[in-house]
């Protein structure tokens, strides 16, 4: 597998000074991600995340793992920034995000590989369009999608179904099809929000091989997941949330404390 491009998803400074009243962060240079004292309130009543910290460096697979309603989501959505926290500060690949200007911020989402559990892809196209069409989006060359498509649906095995509609597919397919798309273009960081939630244990196996063999050619991976037995069974860093804190983070751990 090719390497992931280089990890600097910062390509320009954008001049931006620290906010005078806020000690800024201390990241080191091995950082992909970290929040410091993130809170997320959607109303008065909603507190999804309270005042979390943690950092992840670059290379490392992480699960973020808890109950229904205890954060998960929402923290990968502040780190799409498809939203604002009330509260902290989120740093990817060097860069504060909260002052990235609205130019840069699609440059960031094309940095971060997006897995979703139910796939998200047009209904309309097959495999290889599924592909080619967000490369289009980012706009790619027609030829490099032309020699980009076929590489990554055989990244992930579907060399064989790259004309089938996802109506076509079986569900661990269609997963297949979601990460191609999200890994072609080897993204520094490659966020799961429950990829195997829609999956049987099985078909689930098989998309977790898939993710550490793109974590081993260098892009950190984080995923959300309430899948017990897999994330027990991998023994990776494993952070857990409950009631939008932080009750865990194991270098090694399981899904529960033990
Ligand atoms: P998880 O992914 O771990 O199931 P979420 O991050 O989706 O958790 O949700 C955390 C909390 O925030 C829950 O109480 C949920 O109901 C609430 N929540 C999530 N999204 C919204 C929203 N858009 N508006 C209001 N409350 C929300
Ligand atoms: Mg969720």
């Amino acid at each position: 597998m090719t390497p992931a491009q280089d990890v600097d998803l910062d390509i320009q400074n954008t001049g931006a000074l620290p906010a005078p009243d806020a000690a800024p962060p201390t990241v080191s240079a091995g950082a992909m991600i970290v929040c410091q004292g993130v809170t997320k309130r959607y109303d008065p009543n909603v507190l999804a995340l309270n005042n979390i910290s943690f950092q992840i460096d670059k290379g490392e697979f992480v699960f973020i793992v808890g109950a229904s309603g205890s954060g998960k989501s929402t923290l990968i959505r502040l780190l799409l920034k498809e939203m604002e926290p009330t509260q902290g500060t989120i740093i990817v690949g060097g860069r504060d995000i909260s002052r990235l200007r609205p130019s840069r911020i699609s440059q960031l989402r094309r940095n971060i590989g997006c897995v979703f559990q139910d796939f998200k892809l047009l209904p309309n196209r097959n495999a290889a369009e599924n592909v080619a069409y967000a490369l289009n989006v980012q706009g790619e060359s027609a030829q490099n999608i032309r020699r980009k498509v076929p590489e990554v649906l055989s990244l992930v095995g579907l060399v064989d179904k790259m004309d089938s509609l996802p109506n076509q597919l079986s569900g661990g397919e269609q997963q297949r099809v979601s990460i191609a798309r999200a890994f072609v273009n080897h993204p520094p960081l490659l966020v799961c929000d429950e990829p195997t939630g829609n999956l049987d244990p099985d078909t689930s196996v098989g998309i977790m091989q898939l993710l550490y063999s793109i974590n081993r050619t260098g892009t950190t991976i984080l995923m959300a997941t309430h899948d017990r037995e897999m994330v027990d069974k991998m023994r990776r860093r494993v952070i857990a949330l409950e009631d939008g804190k932080i009750a865990r983070d194991e270098r090694r751990g399981g899904y529960s404390s033990q």
